[in-house]
């Protein structure tokens, strides 16, 4: 088969490989709309990557083929996949770590220790704990921005432990960035204060809930959010965008006890530069709660009941939209330039 993978080097590229073939409680898709992650880029650049492994684990596609192990799916159904597709039979699995389930960030097979989902056809492990049918008054492109992008939005809003009434900072106004804005709402947050600069996030900021707008490009982000703040500080920060600068920045800007929830891909090593004291706090007296975002059916039937149920709209995230398997490394390439009318690409390969 056909499939767009890492090569070697923070190259990305087009490779053949062998169909892969399911047995037991796996199942294979033929992908039928696959999104690319900014992590996909971030995992490229950095060589993380085995070579050869096909990139991709924002989708959905038609059930192929099942193992023999499989009761609940059948072929000929379309399924959703959350990034991650766990082996839940292990004790990290078992304790709520499944994001971990066979040691630090295993859990996320799809594009990462496995092949993903940018190919004529993918292997699903575990199908029956993993995909998710979509439900009616779903789209399947609401389906797809729910996999990842809600899922690690949200995600970021229950780290920083969201409360009714609070005072939230989301840095980053990406797709990720945007579903934390939409997931700091739905928790019942107060104040939503997002930082970022793309304009095409600017506005889709303000509609996913954020009432005040920082462009990080102008002036000192810290001193904006306590002066908005009248120096009290936010309630919690989710870091959603930047370097480790932002995550010192993230755990500056919130009050004493206050929470910094990060789901930000780092993808450049040193100290983190959490020892300021310009605003009277430390590091001390505040927790940083970082991660994977969750992976797994329930997730995934949660995170579409939200769509389903009108509580929020994915979709306004995908301003670029492709057709065929070919335009996959466009849509790649454009999530690596990152223009500033872009927040996220899609690509239908139904066609
Ligand atoms: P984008 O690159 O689209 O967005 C990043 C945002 O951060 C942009 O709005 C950007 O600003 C902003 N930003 C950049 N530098 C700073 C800074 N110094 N201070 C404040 N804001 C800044 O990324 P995505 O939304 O697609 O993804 C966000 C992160 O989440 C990535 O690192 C990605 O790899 C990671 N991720 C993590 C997952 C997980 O499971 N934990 C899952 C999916 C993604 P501007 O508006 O100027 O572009
Ligand atoms: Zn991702």
């Amino acid at each position: 088969m056909k499939a767009f993978a890492y090569l070697s080097h923070g190259q990305a590229g087009w490779i053949e490989k062998e169909s892969p073939a399911p047995t037991g409680f796996d199942g294979v898709i033929r992908p039928l709309l696959v999104s690319p992650c900014t992590s996909d880029v971030h995992n490229v650049a950095i060589d993380c990557l085995a070579p050869h492994r096909i990139l991709g684990h924002e989708g959905l596609g038609e059930i192929v083929a099942v193992g023999d192990q499989v009761r609940d799916f059948q072929v000929g159904e379309i399924v959703v996949v959350p990034p991650v597709t766990p082996d839940w039979r292990t004790v990290p699995s078992q304790l709520g770590a499944h994001q971990h389930c066979a040691g630090l960030i295993t859990g996320q097979k799809l594009s990462n220790s496995e092949d993903g989902l940018m190919a004529e056809y993918a292997l699903i492990r575990d199908l029956d704990a993993n995909a998710a049918r979509i439900p009616p008054g779903v789209s399947r492109e609401a389906a797809v921005m729910a996999a990842d992008m809600l899922n690690t939005g949200l995600y970021g809003a229950q780290l920083a432990d969201v409360q009714p009434g609070d005072t939230v900072v989301v840095m980053g106004i990406g797709p990720v960035g945007l579903m934390a804005i939409a997931g700091a709402r739905l928790r019942g947050a107060g104040r939503i204060i997002a930082i970022g600069s793309r304009p095409a996030g600017m506005a889709l900021a303000q509609a996913y809930g954020a009432t005040d707008l920082i462009n990080y490009k102008e002036g000192d982000v810290e001193r904006q959010v306590y002066q908005l703040t009248r120096k009290q500080g936010a309630d919690c920060c989710i870091c959603a965008g930047g370097g480790p600068e932002a995550l010192g920045q993230a755990v500056a800007m919130v009050r004493w006890g206050g929470t910094v929830g990060n789901v930000n891909y780092f993808t450049t090593y040193g100290d983190l530069p959490i020892n300021n004291v310009r605003y009277g706090f430390g590091m001390g007296n505040k927790t940083i709660r970082g991660g994977e975002c969750p992976g797994g059916r329930a997730r995934m039937e949660k995170l579409l009941a939200l769509i389903q149920y009108g509580r929020v709209d994915p979709v306004p995230l995908i301003t670029h939209r492709f057709q065929g398997l070919a335009q996959v490394e466009d849509a790649f390439r454009l999530m690596a330039q990152k223009p500033p009318e872009l927040v996220k690409t899609i690509v239908d390969l139904s066609l």
